[in-house]
């Protein structure tokens, strides 16, 4: 019968989701911990301005140095911490940590943060993290960007659109990340209080040869132009690349041309470099990779 063929592949298929759903609890278990056992660290990656090539400041992108597993990259870990709400903790750290690093940067240098949805949906939660992280730096909020996936506008209520205005009259930066990846970009633009767009890395991959690259970039490079924000696109890898995006007037650049993310002491010594370069009487003001 039905019934029994049901049980049967019910039968079939349980020692399988037992494993998955094993691991996935020793997981969060783990993630659980991993704060208090400080296994998380963050990298830091260089954003350049262009046409100068100069660094202005870093994104801070988050590992967990798993006791097992190695080195886990955020796309292995994040979504579980989302279920979990997980992030909120692990995001708070993030910020704490990223303003504290910055400290010892040049003043023109900022620091860029990831944002999940889940932190958003809490605005109070999230304005106090903030808070909290800017008040332990002494830093001003100036020096802070925070980054939003397009997605997580799709959750965008009224109640995310006021919690990116207090961030906003804060004095914190917004930049919408991984754009073009989601839906309804354009409009988004207008209505949320953005200061940057990061156009995502798989418009960047084909230039210059793919026209339908080229015409997207160009596109939102125009369109940002008009509505006065910056635009960082995200994932140069090439001169080639490079030299296209120049052509656009694109604003910043961020990829494994000018730097991978790194630890925080090769990141120090990036900048740190760049400003006895201009003691010496070299021409860079800052650095310049
Ligand atoms: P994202 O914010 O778009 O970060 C850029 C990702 O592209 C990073 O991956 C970076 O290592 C990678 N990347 C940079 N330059 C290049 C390049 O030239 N070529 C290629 N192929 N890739 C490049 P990563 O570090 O694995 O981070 C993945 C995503 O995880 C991030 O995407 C971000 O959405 C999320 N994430 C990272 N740290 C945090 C965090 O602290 N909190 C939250 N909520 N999300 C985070
Ligand atoms: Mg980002
Ligand atoms: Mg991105
Ligand atoms: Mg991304």
């Amino acid at each position: 019968s039905a019934k029994a063929e049901g049980r049967g592949r019910h039968r079939v298929f349980e020692p399988a989701m037992n494993t998955r759903m094993q691991a996935r609890l020793a997981l969060e278990a783990e993630l659980r911990r991993a704060l208090e056992e400080g296994e998380f660290h963050l990298l830091f990656q260089p954003l350049l301005s262009l046409p100068d090539r100069q660094v202005v400041g870093f994104e801070a992108l988050l590992r967990w140095r798993h006791p097992r597993h190695g080195l886990m990259a955020p796309d292995s870990f994040i979504p579980l911490a989302e279920e979990t709400g997980l992030i909120v903790p692990i995001g708070h750290w993030v910020l704490r940590e990223a303003c504290r690093e910055m400290r010892r940067w040049p003043g023109h240098c900022r620091v860029a943060v990831n944002l999940s949805p889940v932190q958003l949906a809490d605005g109070p939660a999230l304005l106090r993290s903030v808070e909290d992280a800017l008040a332990a730096s002494g830093e001003p909020a100036g020096r802070l960007e925070l980054e939003i996936t397009e997605s997580a506008m799709l959750r965008g209520t009224e109640e995310v659109l006021d919690t990116l205005r207090r961030l906003k009259e804060r004095g914190v930066r917004l930049a919408m990340d991984d754009f073009g990846t989601g839906y309804s970009s354009l409009g988004y633009l207008r209505t949320f209080p953005f200061d940057k767009v990061k156009i995502d890395r798989s418009f960047v991959r084909d230039l210059p040869h793919d026209g339908e690259s080229r015409a997207i970039v160009h596109a939102v490079i125009g369109l940002c132009g008009t509505l006065g924000l910056t635009v960082t696109a995200e994932g140069v890898e090439t001169e080639e690349q490079l030299a296209q995006l120049q052509r656009e007037n694109c604003s910043e650049v961020q990829g494994y041309l000018f730097g991978a993310p790194q630890p925080a002491e090769e990141a120090l010594r990036l900048v740190r470099g760049a400003a006895a370069r201009r003691q010496d009487g070299g021409a860079a003001g800052t650095a310049q990779v």
